[in-house]
């Protein structure tokens, strides 16, 4: 175990603001106990090189692996205004001053334009280190900007979610963007436009009950926690065993619930295949000749 000693030594006097460094050199793989080096797997997009096994990651992760340079962030600065002043062990306004230290971000999700293999389009990535991905009014309104944006500019949308649902420190106001990004999404829908939905692990609550499971194309990352309720509250109410492997990718795509499990290498091209039919060519010189030259 020398190779390991060596390799741990210079990271002794961690650097004050650094604090995920020292916990975050070697990770274990939770498919296959395998101790993988944490630059290795980023390297091969948070995949596990032995099981496969997809780690989660982080909303700007999953934007530089979908777009292919760099992208446009919209409504960056939008807030929650703690609404209902909602306090439970501690006050959610201390919730979200918490999250946005650890990430970076103000609340569960950017939203940007940028080029997925050439085609313009609008992404919106959740981010579940920010209170569980979990939806409130930010994130409603900058989901539904989004759509809109899609509409004016004509362009597809791609949202992936990873979410733990509404965000109860806003009660019924969370509840609310369900409507309000599905309204969004019909107007995308009656305009011809995609969009693409891609489940992540975990998926569930209102978010798998309103938008993630609106799309034109549902994609799922293998074995991804997809649901509604939790399994432990679905068997008290229904006071069945539930079957094996229950609320998985693989369960929901052999239900119908999900058009395709694509692991993470392949998801980019993936869904750049599912633009490409799903968007008609670009008007131009046809060779059929077209209405150009109608009366
Ligand atoms: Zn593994």
């Amino acid at each position: 175990m020398a190779w390991f000693k060596r390799e741990r030594k210079p990271m002794a006097p961690p650097a004050d603001k650094q604090v995920r460094v020292p916990e975050g050199l070697w990770i274990k793989c939770p498919g296959c106990s395998t101790i993988i080096y944490t630059k290795d797997l980023a390297a091969s997009l948070h995949v596990c090189p032995r099981c496969t096994h997809h780690f989660r990651v982080s909303a700007v992760e999953r934007l530089r692996m979908l777009f292919d340079a760099a992208w446009e962030e919209h409504d960056r600065d939008l807030a929650s205004t703690d609404p209902l002043e909602f306090v439970d062990t501690k006050p959610y306004k201390d919730r979200l001053a918490a999250a946005q230290k650890a990430t970076g971000l103000k609340d569960a999700v950017i939203c940007a334009t940028g080029c997925i293999d050439g085609i313009e389009t609008e992404v919106a990535a959740m981010e579940y280190a920010f209170i569980g991905g979990s939806m409130g009014v930010v994130v409603g309104e900058k989901i539904t900007r989004a759509v809109e944006r899609a509409l004016d500019h004509r362009r597809p949308v791609v949202i992936v979610s990873c979410s733990g649902g509404a965000r109860m420190m806003e009660g019924t106001l969370s509840l609310l963007q369900m409507a309000k990004i599905s309204a969004a999404l019909a107007r995308l829908d009656r305009a011809g436009l995609p969009f693409i939905s891609v489940l992540t692990d975990p998926t569930t609550g209102g978010v798998t009950a309103s938008f993630a499971m609106l799309g034109d194309v549902i994609l799922a990352e293998p074995k991804a926690l997809i649901g509604f309720a939790g399994p432990r509250v679905i068997e008290q109410t229904i006071r069945q065993k539930l079957p094996e492997g229950f609320q998985r990718s693989e369960f929901l795509l052999a239900k119908g619930m999900v058009d395709a499990i694509v692991e993470r290498p392949h998801l980019k091209a993936t869904i750049a295949q599912a633009l490409r039919f799903m968007t008609p060519a670009p008007a131009g010189p046809s060779p059929g000749g077209g209405n150009g030259a109608a009366a």
